[in-house]
């Protein structure tokens, strides 16, 4: 780790010249105490000292045991786990029917539910399926926004991924994508083959390009399960869920109900007028109930209240049960790790202790850039030195090259930053174009960033193809026609140009092409 002279001074509460006399006796050059000169971990503890202070030289694991909050080990003693309900995602090609698929599950379950009336969005909902009685959980985003959402965090939820793929469009490059999200990550699958009402459903055409893909269904070289359904008329839909529950009993997923402090990851948050901050939890172990201290993230709160999606107050929430929490200090955020502590004083002293690291990881951060520069630019001035010197011996440009590589490497990579993907946004007016933009922009994690390279009102021309070639861009158009010829040579040029009309699916097709740019893990 390191500090710069400035920094140090400020955290020592000493001023920056008696900071640079103390260096200056442990030998240090007048011209290397500018205050952003970066000092190592042994300099800095040696002034610290100077002053009277100690320098913790704990690791970050060290201190997280010490002073933050772990999961307990996981549970050996069989005997105390207990079957639970699977959680499942939906996934697959824009418009092949994954939100009417969920709207006919929800829309059944408020049916046959114990409480029944309106079921409001809580992030994920409960189904009781019709034969077998059994549970499932559905997180109630489709597609992959929810995927990258929970990415982002590192979080893992998901046990089942139920793949739409419309009888009568086939595999298309959404449903390609998510198939690789699943074969990367072992994800298990059970396949919805939709729309098969309709007239050109062409179902056994799908199963057949599915194997293209690696995608093997019963019949079709494989053991995976295919459902033909129809989200529109429900056809199937309990054929469905009854192949969730048996593929569920194959994974024989278990979890501890009692005797251990509650985990779980929170699905999404928001603020209620008159209820304050709001998480819809999914628990992973043991019970959440009213008074359940929990931390998670950088915050903390007491139960006050437990809800369900039909706004039904509940006592307790088990595992893989979809609940809204109520009684958080601050929002918690989508995919933090919820755990139960046993006191307050105990959550208080952690989230402290985790605002404070975040804050040191800031700031090593920062610090880290710095003297990452500093570095570049003294090996920048070495090279150019060097090449001075090289040409006095009147090498030809060929030579000179050869040389320059054998000496320092070739171009290095220094990108270590998130991957950036740029996109071009053109749109109706100018009001919607720099919404875009905005919406845009808060996607995207460490590992994966959109970059909007500029956004305009109008119809997409040549020059924003030119543009987009050249960058690598994809172009988003949002509201506006794109001309016929245009279309073309996009097509011929292999520019990805995207329509939409409605903000959201733009927001899951970009989130999808950044997801697509990870490795996967569910
Ligand atoms: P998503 O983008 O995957 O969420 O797709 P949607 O659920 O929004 O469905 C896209 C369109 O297909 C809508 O117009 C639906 O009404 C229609 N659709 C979805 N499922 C079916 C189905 O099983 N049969 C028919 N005929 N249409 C469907």
């Amino acid at each position: 780790s390191f500090i710069s002279v400035a920094n140090l001074a400020n955290q020592l509460g000493v001023r920056y010249n008696q900071l640079s006399k103390s260096l200056a006796t442990l030998g240090f050059d007048d011209d290397q105490l500018g205050h952003d000169y970066i000092l190592d971990h042994e300099t800095a503890a040696l002034v610290a000292e100077e002053f009277g202070f100690t320098i913790i030289n704990d690791s970050i694991e060290k201190m997280d045991e010490k002073y933050d909050v772990q999961p307990a080990p996981p549970c050996e003693d069989l005997a105390k786990l207990k079957p639970r309900p699977p959680i499942v995602t939906i996934m697959g090609h824009v418009d092949h029917g994954k939100t009417t698929i969920l709207d006919f599950l929800r829309k059944s379950s408020i049916v046959k539910g114990e409480f029944g009336g309106i079921t409001q969005h809580i992030g994920a909902f409960s189904v009781t399926t019709p034969v077998s009685k059994k549970n499932i959980t559905f997180l109630d985003t489709p597609g992959h926004a929810a995927f990258l959402k929970m990415r982002e965090r590192g979080a893992s939820v998901t046990d089942i991924v139920i793949l739409v793929i419309a009888a009568d469009d086939s595999v298309k490059p959404q449903t390609i994508e998510a198939i690789k999200h699943c074969q990367k990550s072992n994800a298990n699958v059970v396949l919805a083959i939709n729309k098969c009402d309709k007239p050109d459903a062409k179902p056994d055409k799908v199963l057949q390009d599915l194997t293209q893909h690696g995608i093997f269904a019963e019949n079709y070289g494989g053991d995976i399960q295919a459902v033909r359904v129809s989200g529109l008329s429900g056809l199937n839909m309990d054929k469905l869920e009854e192949e969730v529950v048996a593929l569920a009993e194959v994974l024989d997923l278990k979890a501890e109900f009692n005797g251990v402090p509650v985990e779980g990851h929170v699905i999404e948050s928001q603020v209620k007028k008159g209820a304050g901050n709001v998480a819809t939890v999914l628990v992973t172990r043991g019970s959440l109930k009213n008074g359940s201290i929990v931390v998670a993230g950088q915050t903390w709160g007491r139960v006050k209240s437990l809800k369900n999606e039909f706004n039904k107050t509940v006592k307790v929430a088990t595992p893989s049960m979809p609940v809204e929490v109520y009684g958080w200090k601050q929002l918690p955020e989508a995919g933090d790790l919820v755990i139960e502590v046993p006191t307050e004083a105990k959550a208080k002293s952690v989230i402290d202790y985790r605002i404070e690291r975040s804050r040191i990881q800031q700031q090593l951060k920062e610090l880290d850039n710095i003297n990452k520069q500093r570095i570049l630019q003294k090996q920048e001035s070495e090279r150019e030195e060097k090449m001075k010197e090289l040409l006095k011996f009147g090498l030809s440009p060929e030579d000179l090259r050869k040389k320059e590589i054998e000496l320092f490497g070739d171009k290095e990579d220094v990108s270590d930053g998130p991957i950036q993907v740029p996109f071009i946004v053109k749109a109706d007016v100018s009001g919607s174009s720099e919404a875009i933009q905005e919406s845009i922009s808060q996607i995207g994690n460490e590992e994966v960033m959109p970059e909007v390279l500029y956004e305009e009102v109008g119809s997409p021309t040549d020059s924003d193809l030119d543009r987009a070639e050249s960058a690598g861009a994809s172009v988003i158009c949002f509201n506006v026609k794109v001309p016929k010829d245009v279309a073309l040579k996009a097509q011929n040029r292999n520019i990805p140009i995207y329509e939409f009309t409605v903000i959201y699916h733009l927001i899951e097709e970009v989130t999808s092409i950044l997801s697509s740019k990870l490795k996967p893990i569910i």
